[in-house]
């Protein structure tokens, strides 16, 4: 336990399509005027250099979002049409940078906090205590810093004591390390006991697509957490190689909860461009379903 830190998979393939997707659930639950409340149940750091440390010695956003900022710039060039979900998630990317050269790689926390409206609030957990520290004192350099609470407790056990929001309009943002394999029923419980205090509450959980048993029964899962609850849902996974052995991640997925209806538009314009973009070998495909109760 405490091994993970995000900084070794900032900018990733996974990140990207972990956080182009977060983009769109907040810009469409931002249409309406009401408060929202959006928890991140597994925050890291915050915000990532990308010039030192970790990101520096795994180099996973050479293969991520270094990779796909040349591919869009090379694309622009010949005219190709740009998704609009990926203009704004690299706009998104660029804004935490001087220029044109990423130094730093905004996580999820920075990522909400930037969106948040005067009425919104941001509810970041963390347990690592080397994390909790770097996070506290990024969340605290910002504007939106009086939006946000910080807490360094286990978010399985606290998620359903924050629902139902006071507003009833929330997202849930969960990504945990899956370093514990008990994370993936960790994750259901968890989801089941939300959905049980908050049906209508929008849900994005992200996961690794490894050889492990508890990831590949994971979509089935939560497909039937969330029949059960007569909800709908929308998969997706984005595959950038198939090679022999683990050395390195090559697929991930996320599930959403209650999806927008736009949503599958958006991702079905961006992860072919992903795919053609991040793509290492001709085992690069993406999955995109869904299901409409
Ligand atoms: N969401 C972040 C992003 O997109 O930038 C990345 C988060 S990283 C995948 C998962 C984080 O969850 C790690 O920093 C880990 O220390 C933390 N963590 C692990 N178990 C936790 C738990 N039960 N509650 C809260 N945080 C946890």
């Amino acid at each position: 336990m405490f091994s993970y830190r995000h900084a070794f998979h900032a900018g990733s393939h996974a990140d990207i399509l972990k956080h182009l997707t977060l983009l769109h659930l907040v810009e469409y639950l931002q249409e309406k005027p009401g408060a929202l409340t959006i928890v991140d149940t597994h925050a890291g750091a915050g915000i990532y250099n990308l010039e030192d440390g970790f990101a520096k010695v795994s180099n996973e956003a050479e293969g991520g979002i270094f990779r796909l900022q040349k591919y869009i710039e090379s694309s622009t060039k010949s005219d190709a049409p740009l998704a609009e979900s990926i203009k704004k998630y690299l706009e998104c990317i660029q804004a935490e940078n001087a220029d044109a050269n990423l130094s730093v790689y905004p996580g999820s926390p920075f990522i909400l906090a930037r969106l948040l409206r005067p009425q919104d609030r941001l509810k970041l957990f963390e347990l690592h205590p080397k994390e909790i520290d770097i996070l506290r004192h990024n969340i605290q350099q910002l504007p939106e810093a009086k939006q946000i609470d910080v807490y360094a407790e286990d978010s399985f056990a606290r998620l359903k004591g924050l629902l139902p929001p006071p507003s009833r309009r929330g997202l849930v943002l969960i990504d945990p390390s899956y370093e514990d394999k008990q994370d993936y029923r960790y994750l259901e419980t968890a989801l089941e006991e939300a959905l049980q205090r908050f049906a209508t509450g929008c849900y994005a959980v992200w996961y690794p697509i490894i050889s492990r048993r508890e990831s590949s029964a994971l979509p089935d899962r939560m497909k039937k957490i969330a029949a059960a609850d007569h909800r709908s849902w929308l998969h997706t996974e984005l595959r950038v190689e198939n090679a022999p052995g683990e050395r390195r991640l090559q697929a991930s997925g996320m599930f959403v909860i209650n999806p927008p209806w736009t949503l599958e538009k958006h991702l079905s314009e961006a992860l072919p461009i992903l795919v053609k973009a991040l793509g290492l070998n001709d085992g690069a495909k993406f999955l995109l379903k869904s299901f409409e109760a």
